[in-house]
C-alpha cells in the first residue's frame, strides 16, 4: 500500500506509539518530516518491521509502507545480498495450472499447507477445497526483509492464480487461512492497481460462522485468554470484531492487559529470523508472556503459525498454554482437549 503524503498532518503518533523507539513527540515528528523530505533517517535501521505504526496512523497515510519502501532503497535491515536473493526465490511464484477438485468452499493456506497441517484437522475442515504453497503465498513476508518491490511485482500473478482456480467454483470466494493473505487480496492488491474480483473471508469470519451454525454442539470452555496479534492483524483491524463474537461464543474471555489491541507486541520472529536482535527479541517475549500472566491469562491463542512457532516454547516455559485458534474452537466442539 503507498504512504500517502497527503494525508499525513505530522501528528507523530506512528512513531511516538512505537514499543521499539524511544522517542518525545517532537523528535516523532521530526522524523518523520526527515522520512517525507529527506527520505533518510536512523528510524529506517531501528525499525522492526511490526506494522503497528499503519494501525496508529488514525489518517491511514501508511507510514509502515513509506518506511519499508525506504528501507529497501536504503539498505538499511543489514540483510545480506546472498541472503535476499535466497529469500526472494524462496516465494517466487509461479503460474497455477493444476486441477483443483472441488469439495466445498475455496480456502488458501498460504505457505503452511505442509508444514502446519496439524492447524486443519477436523469438521471445520472437511468440507473446504484447501489449495497453498507458492503459487498463492501472499508474498507480504518481504515487508520484513527490505524487499518491498517484490509485492507489487508479483501481485498481479497471485491475484490471477486464484481467479483461475475459481473459474470451476460458483460462488467466487476465497477463505484466507492466514491474516496476512486476507490483508493482501483487501488492502495491499487493490491499492497497488490489482482489481481483486471475489470475494475475501477472514479466518476469523469463517470460524465464527461455523461455529454459530454448529452452536449445539458447543462447550463453554470458561477460560481466560491473551490473544497474540500478528503483525499483519495491524492491516485489518476492522475483522476483529468476529474474533470478539467468536471468543464470545465458546466461553473464552481475553484478559484486560498493558499489551494488547493496539499497543500489542510482536512475536518477534522478525527480530529473530532476519534482523539478528536475538537479545532484543528474548526481552520482549518475556515482557509480552509476563503481561499476559500477570493478567492471570491461562492460554496464550494464536492467529498466526509463524507466531505460534516463534512464542511456542516460551509460553510453555512458563505455564501458559499455547493454542493456535483453529484449535481452540476444536476444543470447543469436543473434537480434541
Ligand atoms: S503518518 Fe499518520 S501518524 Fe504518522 S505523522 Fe503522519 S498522520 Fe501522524
Ligand atoms: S513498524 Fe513497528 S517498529 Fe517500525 S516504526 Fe512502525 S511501530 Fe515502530
Amino acid at each position: 500500500m503507498p504512504f500517502i503524503r497527503e494525508k499525513c498532518n505530522f501528528c507523530g503518533d506512528c512513531l511516538f506509539k512505537c514499543n521499539y523507539l524511544d522517542l518525545t513527540r517532537d523528535q516523532s515528528i521530526k522524523e518523520m518530516k526527515n522520512l517525507i523530505e529527506s527520505r533518510d533517517s536512523f528510524i529506517l535501521s531501528e525499525c522492526v518491521t511490526c506494522y503497528a505504526c499503519n494501525e496508529y496512523c488514525k489518517e491511514d497515510a501508511n507510514p509502515f509502507d513509506l518506511i519499508a519502501e525506504l528501507q529497501e532503497e536504503h539498505n538499511s535491515l543489514g540483510i545480506s545480498q546472498e541472503n535476499k536473493n535466497k529469500l526472494e526465490k524462496t516465494f517466487e511464484p509461479y503460474e497455477f495450472t493444476k486441477d483443483v477438485q472441488v469439495k466445498g468452499p475455496l480456502m488458501s493456506q498460504c505457505a503452511f499447507l505442509f508444514s502446519h497441517k496439524q492447524f486443519f484437522r477436523g469438521k471445520l475442515f472437511d468440507d473446504l477445497t484447501l489449495i497453498g504453497g507458492r503459487s498463492v503465498f501472499c508474498n507480504l513476508i518481504y515487508l520484513h526483509s527490505a524487499q518491498y518491490s517484490l509485492i507489487e511485482a508479483r501481485a498481479s500473478m497471485i491475484v490471477k492464480n486464484i481467479e483461475r482456480v475459481l473459474e470451476n467454483f460458483e460462488k467466487k470466494e476465497l477463505i484466507c487461512f492466514h491474516d496476512e493473505c486476507y490483508a493482501f487480496y483487501t488492502k495491499y492488491a487493490p491499492e497497488l492497481g490489482v482489481e481483486v474480483n471475489f470475494k475475501v473471508i477472514h479466518l476469523f469470519e469463517y470460524l465464527y460462522n461455523y461455529l454459530k451454525e454448529h452452536r449445539a454442539q458447543i462447550k463453554k470452555l470458561n477460560i481466560k485468554i491473551a490473544y497474540q496479534r500478528s503483525c499483519s492483524t495491524r492491516l485489518t483491524p476492522e475483522k476483529d470484531h468476529f474474533l470478539d463474537e467468536l471468543l464470545d461464543l465458546i466461553g473464552a474471555k481475553k484478559v484486560d492487559r498493558q499489551y494488547s489491541g493496539e499497543n500489542a507486541l510482536c512475536c518477534q520472529a522478525p527480530l529473530l529470523d532476519f534482523l539478528n536482535k536475538t537479545d532484543l527479541a528474548r526481552k520482549k517475549q518475556k515482557i509480552n508472556i509476563q503481561d499476559a500472566l500477570n493478567a492471570r491469562a491461562e492460554a496464550m491463542v494464536f492467529i498466526c503459525p509463524t507466531c505460534y512457532d516463534t512464542l511456542k516454547q516460551m509460553c510453555m516455559k512458563y505455564n501458559l498454554r499455547p493454542i493456535f485458534i483453529t484449535d481452540l474452537c476444536r476444543i470447543a466442539l469436543g473434537e480434541i482437549e
